[in-house]
């Protein structure tokens, strides 16, 4: 049985979401120890029941020690079946978060998977809803066909917010005699994950957003206009959404990305080139203060020169791991690190960092 130590380097959540996705996928047991011993809070927190009872209903895993605050966790994958589920994490944990674990192995079920989750789409340390559909999900097209709509935003504390997901495996995992054949059956028939350089700056773009409460005091265009005027040095269409929703909690957030083109005006769709950059309002925190936030972030990661930004870089290691690729990125993070580490552990130790170019590829 693989066995991992959740409290490696960044010691979150993540290292659970990666196990449990890549088991899943692999039909491999793991047991984990110490889980997410750098949180202030340790232990299971609700978000991560939830991954672990959708996957027994995406395949009848069977789980031992599966229980708030547990701090070690045994799983046994089944076979993964296509269906629609419905999930609803309750409070604001993160819907973005929640993917990590269940996504991969949707990717490549028997037939489609639809999942209808009701969480937190703009919530603190997680990847906001934005940066899913316009940064990651844009990557992992050339594996799968997926359709995500986001149908309502969801703050922090209450979330509630609402996205519908429909996953359509181009490759069926169960229909290889091994899983070795199944990685080269993708890798022959896909182009695998290049993203070096930049290349072109084309556009900006991005969605400022609030809830209605926040209506009357305008803060999604504040936070546009912000974002706005902070980004003006750069030579190219800035478009940035403004817009507002019935949310159950107060809150606002705004997501900005960058996208270039490998050569004058051309993308590769099959390597989009995007950086991101964003924020979260918070009582206290001014509007202005939201959209120039993000627009530093995005400015940074522009001026790295490297074509996937920080938190980009983690959460495509997984399908480098199983697929090959090579990403020039702005920071090695402890997060990317530690993704390293998970999937290395099913994978085996097959990466390769240039620490001083900040390339991280495996073939
Ligand atoms: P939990 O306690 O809910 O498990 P955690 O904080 O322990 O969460 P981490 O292991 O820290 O979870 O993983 C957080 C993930 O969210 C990482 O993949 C990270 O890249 C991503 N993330 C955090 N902030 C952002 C952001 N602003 N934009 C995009 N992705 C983000």
């Amino acid at each position: 049985m693989i066995e991992l130590d959740g409290s490696y380097k960044e010691g979150g959540g993540q290292i659970l979401r990666t196990a449990l996705a890549l088991s899943t996928l692999m039909n491999e047991p793991f047991e984990i120890s110490d889980i997410r011993k750098k949180r202030p809070n340790p232990g299971l927190k609700n978000q991560h029941l939830f991954c672990v009872r959708t996957l027994e209903k995406l395949c009848s895993a069977k789980i031992e020690n599966a229980f708030l605050g547990s701090d070690n966790l045994r799983y046994f994958p089944g076979k993964i079946k296509g269906k629609r589920i419905d999930i609803d994490i309750q409070t604001a944990g993160s819907i973005s978060l929640f993917l990590q674990a269940v996504l991969l192995p949707s990717m490549f079920a028997d037939k489609a998977v639809r999942f209808n989750i009701t969480g937190g789409t703009d919530v603190k340390w997680a990847a906001p809803i934005n940066f899913l559909m316009e940064a990651f999900l844009p990557q992992i097209k050339k594996y799968v066909d997926i359709e995500c709509r986001l149908v309502k935003r969801g703050y922090y504390p209450k979330g509630n917010g609402k996205v519908e997901l429909k996953i359509s495996p181009k490759f069926k995992i169960f229909s290889y005699d091994n899983f070795d054949e199944f990685c080269n059956d993708v890798k022959e028939n896909t182009e695998r994950i290049d993203l070096t350089g930049q290349g072109h700056l084309i556009q900006i773009k991005g969605i400022s957003h609030a809830s209605s409460s926040l209506q009357n005091a305008e803060v999604a265009e504040r936070q546009a206009k912000a974002a706005e005027m902070a980004l003006k040095e750069f030579n190219c269409p800035v478009n940035i959404q403004a817009e507002y929703n019935e949310a159950l909690s107060t809150g606002s957030g705004i997501t900005l990305w960058a996208i270039f083109s490998k050569n004058e005006n051309e993308i590769d769709f099959n390597n989009p080139i995007r950086v991101t950059g964003d924020a979260l309002g918070e009582k206290g925190k001014k509007a202005e203060d939201v959209g120039t936030e993000a627009a530093k972030n995005l400015v940074k990661e522009i001026e790295s020169r490297a074509a996937v930004d920080k938190h980009l870089a983690d959460q495509l290691i997984p399908f480098i791991g199983l697929f090959g690729g090579k990403i020039k990125v702005s920071e090695i993070s402890n997060h990317t690190r530690t993704n390293i580490y998970a999937t290395e552990k099913f994978l085996g130790n097959s990466f390769m960092i240039d620490e001083k170019r900040k390339v991280i590829s495996k073939e």
